[in-house]
């Protein structure tokens, strides 16, 4: 396997939050992240992969054959038990093409308080859910890619709160913490995140493959 970490990592995003999330993680491996904003040429990739892991090996293949670097992908989302694994691969626009984070949000609790019409609504609520992310690290040269999949597990809250964070993170409540991810600082998040999981299996599997 040809894939390394070098100075620079390309990472395939145009999510703040993602972003920022990355360049705290690779910083501490000495490696400084560079995303699809110091590439405004970049071609748009069409996620419409059924799968986490098939959306994050098209977005690390499309901007890594572009550039002629190796570059890393993430896919990720929310998956709700009540709503059979919805938001899903659906997680960025699941109000639609253009929806922000807040909206997103309204129509994730919109759909779970229909499920709880009838019921005595004035618990909040408490709804099983997890984080998921796919990782692929593409490297146009040699054709190879790393995959790795991370999860955590937690509760959609009616009870936002937080502003740290980006997308579902005022929503997904952790019970070991009595906090929401939103409200955790980002070392934190990192320690306990789906992306944090994904990052320390691709960080192993470099190093094993080194
Ligand atoms: P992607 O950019 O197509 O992978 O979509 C990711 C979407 O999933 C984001 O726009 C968020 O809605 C959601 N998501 C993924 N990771 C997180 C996270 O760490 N916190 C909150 N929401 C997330």
């Amino acid at each position: 396997m040809t894939l390394a970490l070098g100075d620079t990592l390309i990472v395939a995003t145009r999510n703040q939050g993602k972003v920022k999330e990355f360049a705290h993680a690779f910083a501490a491996l000495g490696t400084t992240v560079k995303s699809m904003y110091d590439y405004p040429d970049l071609p748009d990739v069409v996620e419409d992969g059924v799968t986490f892991a098939e959306n994050a090996y098209k977005k690390a293949k499309v901007v890594g054959d572009a550039l002629g670097l190796p570059v890393l992908a993430d896919d990720s989302g929310l998956s709700v038990d009540a709503l059979d694994g919805e938001p899903g691969v659906y997680s960025a626009r699941y109000a639609g093409e253009h929806g922000a984070d807040e909206d997103n949000n309204d129509k994730l609790l919109s759909e779970l308080e229909k499920l709880r019409l009838g019921e005595d609504t004035e618990q909040p609520l408490l709804s099983p859910a997890r984080f998921i992310c796919a990782l692929v690290l593409y490297d146009p040269a040699s054709g190879k890619k790393l995959e790795t999949e991370g999860t955590v597990e937690g509760w959609i809250t009616s009870d936002p709160a937080g502003c740290g964070g980006f997308g579902y993170d005022p929503l997904f409540y952790l019970p070991s913490y009595e906090k929401t991810m939103a409200e955790l600082t980002l070392e934190e998040k990192q320690q306990i995140s789906h992306r944090g999981d994904a990052l320390r299996q691709l960080v192993a599997k470099l190093h094993a493959s080194s």
